[in-house]
């Protein structure tokens, strides 16, 4: 038993061990260009979850690792067979039960961890922000490590099952990744420059922009690359939610 996932402890455990900081991955369900599961992003983002409380309970935090929510915002991802998408006001609903749930037990920590670039959980933040006595944070897990990507990563101009992804997922679940399936994850340019140049955004329709759904080189990846950037991922976030968990909330907080 993993004491400090909430899916696989019990009562008799969590009667006698209070929860200050609790973990809501949030992850989706696509197609990742043709050789990583449409699960990536959920799969992944509950397993770095795993890793991150297993982490801050070895340091002494008291965290609790709540089951992730698998869907994800992909409206523009719906062009593919078998996405599932949830619109942005619904997931921010989802995840505004959540919250209401866990202060109902007295919880006041909250950290969203997320896995996938279509979920705008800042916003998440704002919307419930002033409103919960929650104290809500939000970490976008490929991010934590973006300042050793150069050193680690050959190709990383990519956002989806780019080779920092693939290596990801081939670290966490090598049995679930055949590299030798993957395209090169080309993008389609635009017709207006300006889009192209990133001033002007829009929603890319991924069917359209993609060819199967990569957006990145892949075929550099391995699993070794992968645990270098898990490695750092889970010391980070492990040592942000033992502070987290220590911290006592006053005025001010968290300055
Ligand atoms: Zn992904």
């Amino acid at each position: 038993m993993k004491p400090w996932k909430l899916l696989e402890t019990n009562y008799h455990y969590v009667k006698s061990h209070p929860v200050e900081v609790v973990v809501l991955p949030v992850g989706a369900t696509e197609p990742h260009n043709l050789h990583l599961p449409y699960g990536s992003d959920a799969i992944t983002t509950e397993r770095i979850g795993d890793l991150i409380c297993e982490r801050a309970h070895a340091l002494g935090a008291k965290v609790a690792l709540l089951p992730g929510i698998p869907f994800g915002v992909d409206s523009n991802l719906l062009g593919f067979p078998m996405t599932v998408s949830l619109n942005p006001s619904t997931l921010d609903r989802v995840i505004g039960d959540v919250i209401h749930s866990m202060e109902t037990h007295g919880i006041r920590k909250m950290v969203l961890l997320n896995g996938h670039g279509g979920n705008n959980l800042k916003n998440t933040l704002r919307e419930y922000f002033g409103k919960t006595g929650m104290f809500l944070s939000l970490v976008e897990w490929w991010k934590v490590a973006a300042d050793r990507y150069a050193e680690i990563i050959e190709h990383s101009n990519g956002d989806h099952a780019d080779e920092m992804e693939t290596s990801v997922v081939m670290y966490l679940f090598p049995e679930l990744v055949d590299l030798a399936l993957a395209d090169d994850g080309a993008v389609k340019a635009s017709r207006f420059e300006a889009i192209n140049r990133g001033w002007v955004q829009v929603t890319r329709p991924w069917h359209i922009v993609t060819t199967n759904a990569g957006v990145g080189y892949p075929k550099k990846a391995s699993p070794e690359k992968g645990k270098k950037i898990i490695d750092i991922v889970v010391e980070r976030i492990g040592q942000y939610l033992k502070e987290l968990s220590d911290a006592e909330i006053n005025e001010t907080f968290p300055y």
